[in-house]
């Protein structure tokens, strides 16, 4: 499946991340012997060992849920992370980055789905993040776009919905926010279940899992 994807993605002009997290290094060293280079993981210490068994040329993006007391971890070498959820987390995310003395990329993670479940922002959370930055800038954190997780659902109606309400979203923040940034340009939506939909409806980022590696 993973060249399938790996062309559509390509065709459309997406960024594909492949979802590593479970899957030992051999199946990573796989796709990487394929090109693959980017990959991501949910789990701050698996994404950390990986980290040091594979090739130094793989960008790894952090998509799962990110607790403040584990980002000085990943900043040394983090590529992206999809999961910023709080001011405080970004405070810690740049923080980590000074240390280190790099810029990180990160994506605002907007809450989309109907479950109660999923971590994210809704628009005033985000809106409060932004305008907070606009007084007291962050310098060494550069944020790239937003993410989100659609529903679990077979109803691909309600998916498209919840996509096309984070395009919303995006479109919004960046006319507000970003219109002289051309660095805020990503929508990471869509999985292995939806990632044709979130293409049709702008994703410029798919992260995509099972559909590549197999179940977990
Ligand atoms: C696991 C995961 C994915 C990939 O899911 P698949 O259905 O296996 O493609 C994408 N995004 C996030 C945030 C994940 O945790």
């Amino acid at each position: 499946m993973y060249n399938e994807i790996k062309k559509y993605a390509d065709d459309h002009q997406t960024t594909l991340v492949a979802v590593s997290k479970t899957k030992p290094i051999a199946d990573i060293m796989a796709l990487y012997e394929k090109g693959q280079r980017i990959f991501g993981e949910n789990r701050v210490q698996e994404m950390t060992e990986k980290y040091e068994s594979l090739p130094k040329d793989i960008e790894w993006h952090l998509i799962g849920h990110l607790q403040k007391n584990k980002v000085k971890y990943i900043a040394p070498f983090v590529s992206m992370i999809h999961s910023i959820d709080s001011m405080e987390l970004l405070e810690t995310v740049n923080n980590q980055a000074v240390k280190t003395n790099r810029i990180i990329p990160v994506l605002l993670q907007f809450h989309i789905a109907t479950e109660e479940t999923k971590f994210g922002l809704n628009v005033e959370e985000a809106e409060n993040i932004l305008k907070t930055l606009q007084n007291t800038p962050l310098q060494n954190i550069q944020i790239s776009g937003v993410m989100g997780m659609a529903s679990f659902t077979e109803d691909e109606d309600q998916v498209r919905k919840e996509f096309k309400q984070l395009k919303v979203y995006f479109e919004y923040l960046k006319g507000s926010y970003f219109q002289d940034d051309v660095l805020f340009k990503h929508i990471s939506m869509g999985m292995s279940g939806d990632y044709k939909l979130a293409i049709a409806e702008g994703s410029t980022m798919i992260r995509v899992g099972s559909a590549i590696f197999g179940g977990r």
